[in-house]
């Protein structure tokens, strides 16, 4: 028996979301007295470093070349009856969110997504509900259970294990993919905001998209991704892939930077388990300062060049 992970690749490198998930399949192998077995698909180079991570063995599905959700439920699912897994981990990312519950349903499997608490010696885990207002603890029924983890909620957890790298070819049948990748154009030096640690994020109080520079370039003085609110993305200010909360990406920097957001509930959904929130809001009585660990009540045209003033003295004096 062991525990199995699915890891997702890029470039031939496992993916951060990936190594973080590995990393707590073997916290809960060690909990259970076995060890790790991690399984992908073509395309990843070598064990694509998810060796200093905790994997013993790496299968890659040889006959896989498309990120296809339903070929790779078939693919973990023969995978973990190879391994005799009954526990099985994914990131809740994109890929996580679609392959996870494919699989759980063809191994019979209880599934809880987004999880954010190791399990406890019952294997019973938490996750947040009612747009992070509650915790809820959830235990399973099954023999076979599936988790997949949030993104960010455990941090890197580097454990050094040799990985015994091999392919496979499971049955999987034709892809059932209907997007075609044209081209894949690398954005340099964008930090993807599901991975990133540090965000600064900005609302309608900027008031237009040609307000922007500030926010970008306070990112950049920070190393921080850009996020936004949804108003933002929806009417054309800021691309979609940026909109954070309930209904776009959900979060878990370290920090995390909201300029001239209101901090509505939805907004809040998806950013409420920020290690550190600061926000910067010109209307004191802006429902975002409840949530903040820090709050600068001013506007935002004079506070933000300000810190960005700040970081670059701070920088050139250290
Ligand atoms: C079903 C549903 C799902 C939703 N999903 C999401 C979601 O996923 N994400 C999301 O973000 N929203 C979502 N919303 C929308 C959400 O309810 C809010 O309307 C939205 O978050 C408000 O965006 P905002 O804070 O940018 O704008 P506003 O509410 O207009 O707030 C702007 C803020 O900027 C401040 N401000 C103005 N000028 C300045 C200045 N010069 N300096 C500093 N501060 C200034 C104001 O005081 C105000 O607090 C959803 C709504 C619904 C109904």
């Amino acid at each position: 028996m062991s525990v199995l992970v699915f890891v997702d690749h890029h470039n031939g490198k496992a993916s951060k979301a990936s190594l973080e998930a590995v990393g707590y399949a073997k916290k809960v192998a060690d909990q259970l007295g076995t060890d790790v077995a991690a399984i992908t698909y073509n395309g990843i180079e070598g064990d694509g470093g998810v060796a200093g991570f905790g994997a013993s063995r790496l299968h890659v599905a040889s006959n896989i070349t498309l990120a296809d959700s339903g070929q790779l439920a078939k693919a973990v699912q023969a995978a973990a009856e190879a391994e005799g897994a009954d526990v099985v981990i994914f990131s809740h990312d994109d890929l996580g969110k679609a392959v996870a519950p494919r699989a759980a349903v063809r191994l019979q499997a209880g599934l809880v997504t987004g999880v954010t608490t190791m399990p406890n010696a019952e294997l019973e885990v938490s996750k947040n509900v009612f747009s992070g207002k509650a915790t809820a603890h959830v235990s399973f029924k099954t023999a076979k259970k599936v988790i997949s983890i949030l993104p960010n909620a455990f941090g890197m957890m580097p454990s050094e294990v040799s990985t015994a790298v091999s392919t496979f070819t499971p049955e999987v049948g034709a892809a059932q993919i209907t997007v075609k990748e044209v081209k894949t154009t690398a954005s340099d030096g964008e930090i993807p905001l599901p991975e990133a640690d540090l965000v600064v994020s900005a609302g309608r109080g900027l008031k237009g998209p040609e307000n922007w520079g500030m926010i970008e370039e306070l990112a950049q003085e920070l190393g921080a991704a850009t996020a936004c609110s949804r108003p933002v993305s929806d009417i054309g200010w800021r691309p979609h892939h940026e909109h954070v909360g309930q209904t776009g990406v959900a979060i878990r920097p370290t920090l995390y930077i909201a300029v001239g957001i209101s901090g509505a509930i939805q907004h809040l959904a998806g950013v409420n388990g920020s290690k550190v929130i600061v926000v910067i809001n010109k209307d004191p009585e802006a429902p975002f300062f409840k949530a903040a660990d820090y709050g600068i009540v001013g506007d935002a045209f004079e506070v933000v060049p300000k810190l960005i003033h700040a970081l670059k003295s701070f920088k050139a004096s250290n």
